[in-house]
């Protein structure tokens, strides 16, 4: 790909591709582990840093699917983003226990960050560089690495931390390219689904956090059509519960298969139940091992898991606010939230509206007529398809190889670029779910920061190029 040219940026002793909640929180970590004048640039296509996808809505009624004592930016300052809320919270509002324990609105996460930059920024004897575009070459040396802009051109760089973050999933139906404007909307185009007239009816294809997102969303412009929503296990996400976490020892996890493991949990939810906890506390119990649980199984039973196991994961693992649980509930009691378990087939515009064809598990074909489909398919997992130039520039040149079971690209334990001979690209890191393949837990804010951190220091303590 060919750059425009302007001006040559001078080199930089650390690159962060991406300005998501990821980019911000390794720009973080450069600037107060810097104790030199390092030069630190990061790269983001957007006007605003800190959004990505999950901070950039504008609606108050999208929410953190985590209480806010356990969304800091710094695993040494735990209660970082409490003391953030408490602090711009209105003198009248909740004290701090209750705030402890809120599911704060996810625009305001962005606003955290974003001010926790600024601070980091002036307080560092580093300097950070935002240069608003896009990288779509990245090539790797032993000693160092250059960049190639779309519009600033190169950039040569002693680290790099690549964090690129998700890539929305085109919608899996036939047709659904030639579908008529404005009828066909991304679940994440937030303002386009709020503009959703009141008394359409429309399909959600995806039963996770994304159709949650518009379901609220809907409730709040006081939605009266119908909401079909259409997954093919048709299984809606599961509510948070106050209470802690279990206290059974997850040791012997390690050495199960995926089966006894499977029973292993089942059992410790009874036991939290019987001990007066919420099964919850069982989930919560394990979170801290997950990755260390990925990585003790095998490559058979990780196959199996993404196969049979991955959606009653999901719903047990990414819960939701208990309030937010309720009102999907009530929709669903209503009639008007109504979830089908089939394969989404094709979308075809008819004289009015679309016309929404899938296959049921047993063979049957379903259809029903809609004005608007809603893609919250989520995330594409597989480095191969995910339309980043960036991403298929590293896998052509071998800089790079997709991850295990073709997810995302594979990484060292540390967090480094693993390339197609299997060596790891002394000064190239990858964070957040380019790794889900390796780690599997590997998208949400604790792991986020830890691996930011790990990839910074590692990076510092190399020989300056
Ligand atoms: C709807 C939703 C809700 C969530 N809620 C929570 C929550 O409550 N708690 C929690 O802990 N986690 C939550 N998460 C998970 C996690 O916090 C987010 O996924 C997080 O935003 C990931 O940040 P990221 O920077 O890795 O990726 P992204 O947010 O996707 O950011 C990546 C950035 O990289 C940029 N980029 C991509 N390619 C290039 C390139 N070639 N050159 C330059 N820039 C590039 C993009 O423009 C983008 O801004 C949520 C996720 C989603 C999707």
């Amino acid at each position: 790909m060919t750059a425009a040219t302007t001006t040559p940026l001078p080199p930089c002793d650390l690159a962060i591709i991406g300005g998501g909640a990821g980019g911000v929180l390794a720009a973080l970590q450069a600037l107060r582990l810097a104790t030199t004048p390092l030069r630190i640039v990061m790269i983001e296509p957007r006007e605003v840093l800190a959004q990505g996808v999950a901070y950039a809505t504008t609606y108050g009624e999208h929410v953190l699917n985590v209480p806010a004592a356990r969304m800091s930016a710094f695993d040494d300052r735990p209660a970082d983003f409490l003391d953030y809320v408490v602090a711009t919270a209105p003198p009248d509002g909740p004290d701090r226990d209750t705030l402890a324990h809120a599911f704060i609105e996810r625009r305001r996460y962005g606003d955290y960050l974003r001010t926790r930059l600024q601070e980091a920024i002036a307080a560092s004897s580093a300097s950070l560089q935002v240069i608003h575009d896009s990288v779509c070459e990245l090539d790797a040396r032993e000693d160092d690495a250059t960049l190639q802009l779309v519009e600033h051109g190169p950039l040569h760089a002693g680290g790099v931390v690549m964090a690129v973050g998700n890539t929305p999933k085109p919608l899996p139906a036939r047709g659904a390219p030639q579908l008529p404007e404005g009828r066909s909307l991304a679940a994440w185009d937030f303002d386009a689904v709020k503009a959703i007239p009141a008394d359409a009816d429309l399909c959600i294809v995806g039963s996770g956090l994304s159709m949650v997102d518009t379901v609220l969303s809907l409730a709040d412009n006081g939605h009266a059509g119908t909401i079909h929503v259409l997954s093919r296990h048709a299984l809606l996400p599961l509510p948070h519960c106050h209470g802690g976490a279990a206290t059974y020892d997850p040791a012997p996890l390690q050495a199960m298969d995926l089966r006894a493991r499977m029973r292993f949990l089942r059992a410790a939810a009874r036991q939290a139940v019987a001990d007066g906890l919420p099964w919850q506390a069982a989930m919560e119990r394990i979170r801290p091992h997950v990755q260390a649980l990925w990585q003790s199984m095998s490559i058979t039973d990780q196959r199996r898991f993404l196969r049979h196991v991955v959606r009653q994961w999901d719903v047990h693992r990414h819960r939701i606010a208990p309030e937010v649980h309720a009102k999907l509930q009530a929709m669903l009691d209503r009639g008007q939230l109504r979830l089908h378990r089939g394969r989404l087939d094709t979308v075809m515009a008819m004289d009015r509206g679309l016309r929404v064809s899938t296959h049921t598990r047993d063979g049957r074909t379903d259809e029903f007529d809609v004005d608007y489909v809603v893609n919250a398919t989520g995330v594409e997992m597989r480095a191969q398809t995910m339309r980043n130039p960036l991403l298929h520039d590293l896998l052509g040149k071998g800089h790079a190889q997709p991850g295990p079971h073709g997810i995302g690209l594979k990484a060292a334990r540390d967090g480094r670029m693993v390339d197609a001979d299997g060596e790891p690209q002394p000064r190239i890191f990858i964070l957040g779910s380019l790794r889900i393949g390796c780690v599997w837990e590997s998208i949400a804010i604790p792991e986020l920061r830890g691996q930011a951190e790990t990839a910074v220091r590692e990076l510092l303590a190399l020989p300056t190029p």
